[in-house]
């Protein structure tokens, strides 16, 4: 924390004060705004002066680190120096909730969360629903050591950090920001495919902050995708053939499932397992449900409906409230299925009504 609360309730901001000061301050009794635990004082040579709670603290302000303090005044002067009203630790006493900061544009009020601590899902979505029901936007941008780089185009994204996606509009690609405070870079990922649960492939692009506005963040960045359609086919005609160990308890009873049916993971067609946008709706990768499609859907109806489609996945489907920051019209099922229209596998004659192509099923 960059302010604390004094015993008569006012502010005590540290991160600005002058070294000399830092004694004096070391002498008085100083609290936790949100929680009203005692704190304490830490002004290391190399750090931002903060303070911190003790060990104990069960707050959900304790553990965040040097780390989170420097990006968190770094993102705070960033947009100052746009020219915004902005306001550091900001506490809304209406919901009971501090924000790392507030970002006035208008009469818009948004809550800018830096977030390096991982925690519970639960904690993310009422935190996030707190503030939109209360009017105003919040925007996470997760501390650079969450992210799990697995290629230059690719991440593996938490199923708990996956409440974090952010789509601003329902017409613009979702993303997820993510700031370095030690080589003060911000990165946006956006326009991200699903190849697994949690392995993604979309547009990362990295950024000195200094060269980005805060609008920047909004804006769609498409990228051409050329590259992903070699990377996938090559993914693809690997995928049958990786080492699946007996532990992962999902995939052996997935793979009996098939074999009960007459099928092997190296007979199904291509078009099970396609990447999709929307795959983080989903409690199960995207071949097993794909599959479940194929077999029950695809193989025994001449024709079926979205509907008796999505009804076959009932309980593969997250609760979308897990998701609160994208559009709610997001269906992965529908997604697939207009997929496997454009490669003639099916046929549509509204979006809601299917019929299989058997001169390719
Ligand atoms: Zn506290």
């Amino acid at each position: 924390m960059l302010q604390a609360v004094d015993d008569t309730g006012h502010s005590v901001t540290i991160w600005n004060m002058p070294r000399s000061e830092i004694p004096i301050i070391r002498q008085r009794a100083l609290y936790c705004p949100v929680c009203k635990e005692s704190v304490i004082v830490k002004a290391g040579l190399r750090n931002i002066p903060h303070f911190a709670h003790y060990r104990s603290s069960e707050c959900v302000h304790s553990g965040e680190g040097s780390y989170h303090e420097h990006g968190k005044l770094d993102l705070y002067l960033w947009l100052k120096h746009q020219g915004y009203q902005v306001k550091l630790e900001y506490y809304f006493s209406e919901l009971n909730q501090r924000a790392d900061m507030l970002l006035l544009i208008k009469d818009k009020r948004i809550a800018i969360e830096y977030q390096c601590a991982t925690i519970p899902i639960d904690q993310i979505v009422s935190r996030t629903k707190g503030y939109l029901e209360a009017g105003i936007l919040p925007v996470w941008i997760l501390g650079a050591t969450k992210m799990k780089r697995t290629g230059s185009n690719s991440l593996h994204i938490s199923t708990t950090d996956q409440s974090f996606l952010y789509q601003p509009h329902p017409s613009l690609p979702i993303r997820i920001f993510y700031y370095c405070s030690e080589t003060k870079r911000m990165i946006i990922y956006q326009d991200l495919l699903f190849l697994t649960n949690t392995k993604t492939a979309g547009t990362l692009q990295s950024f000195a902050l200094e060269r980005l506005s805060w609008k920047d963040l909004f804006r769609p960045r498409p990228l051409p995708r050329k590259w992903f359609t070699t990377y996938w086919q090559h993914y693809r005609k690997k995928w049958p053939h990786r080492p699946v160990s007996p532990y992962q308890k999902k995939e052996t009873e997935w793979r009996q499932w098939l074999y009960l049916r007459n099928l092997t993971v190296h007979s199904l067609p291509d078009y099970v397992y396609l990447p999709t946008r929307f795959q983080y709706l989903l409690t199960t990768p995207p071949w097993v449900w794909q599959s479940l499609l194929y077999v029950d859907l695809f193989q025994k109806k001449e024709r079926f409906t979205l509907p008796q489609a999505t009804s076959l996945l009932k309980h593969h489907i997250h609760p979308p409230a897990y998701f609160p920051l994208v559009s709610n019209r997001n269906d992965p099922v529908f997604e697939y299925l207009q997929l496997l229209v454009r490669i003639g596998i099916l046929k549509d004659n509204d979006q809601n009504h299917y019929a299989v192509n058997r001169t390719t099923v």
